[in-house]
């Protein structure tokens, strides 16, 4: 997906820019493309009402082989399974990474609001919601009071946000199909873990647990 700032090094240790794969600008009802402080970003034509579906990722699945030959590339896909992926088109292939994200990647391709957006605002989820590569790290200036620097694998994050997502169904289901006997043993907490997120993260995302 698209960098956080001027450059980022993906697992691979190549490095990439902010500079988008593709140049086409996008625009419907609901969204559209446009410059910000990290490059592209996909913002809120109108004002959106937490739950609705804004987009859905896709594109063609390729797995991480080809992502390593498409080079720079490799981190404008999105995972969706152990050794799979969406090479995302637009406009999900402009969404940008955020630690206190206001949507997020239900039923492994619907980008779904966690709360009520106004018109302008950008759109953003959680790169960490659909990462297990083992490896992967992503350098964060998503400017979010909690931003956690740095952008890891789902298995790397907090109990707390790990809890906050999966109790949410805003994990991609590999990673929840590979986690599940981990976590089966783990004291289950909702209400502690929302709470613990938000204070790390300073701003509230209310939605039905
Ligand atoms: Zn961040």
């Amino acid at each position: 997906m698209i960098a956080q700032g001027s450059e980022k090094a993906c697992p691979t240790g190549r490095v990439m820019t902010n500079e988008p794969r593709h140049k086409t600008t996008y625009s419907n009802g609901t969204l559209y493309v446009a410059q910000c402080e990290l490059g592209r970003g996909v913002f809120a034509r109108r004002a959106i009402r937490r739950g609705e579906i804004l987009l859905a990722f896709g594109g063609p699945l390729i797995d991480f082989a080809e992502t390593k030959r498409r080079g720079a590339s490799e981190c404008m896909a999105i995972q969706v399974g152990p050794d799979k992926y969406i090479d995302t088109q637009p406009p999900g292939v402009f969404v940008n990474h955020s630690c206190a994200p206001n949507t997020g990647i239900r039923n492994d391709w619907d980008l779904v609001a966690l709360r009520d957006i106004p018109q302008g605002e950008e759109i953003r989820y959680d790169y960490s919601t659909s990462m297990d590569e083992k490896s992967f790290t992503m350098r964060c200036q998503c400017g979010s009071p909690g931003c956690r620097q740095v952008v890891t694998d789902f298995a790397e994050l907090p109990a707390a946000v790990q809890d906050y997502y999966l109790c949410r169904r805003l994990v991609m289901s590999f990673i929840v199909r590979r986690l599940r006997g981990l976590r089966a043993t783990a004291s289950w907490e909702p209400t502690k873990a929302v709470a613990t997120f938000e204070r790390v993260t300073g701003h509230s995302v209310r939605v039905g647990c």
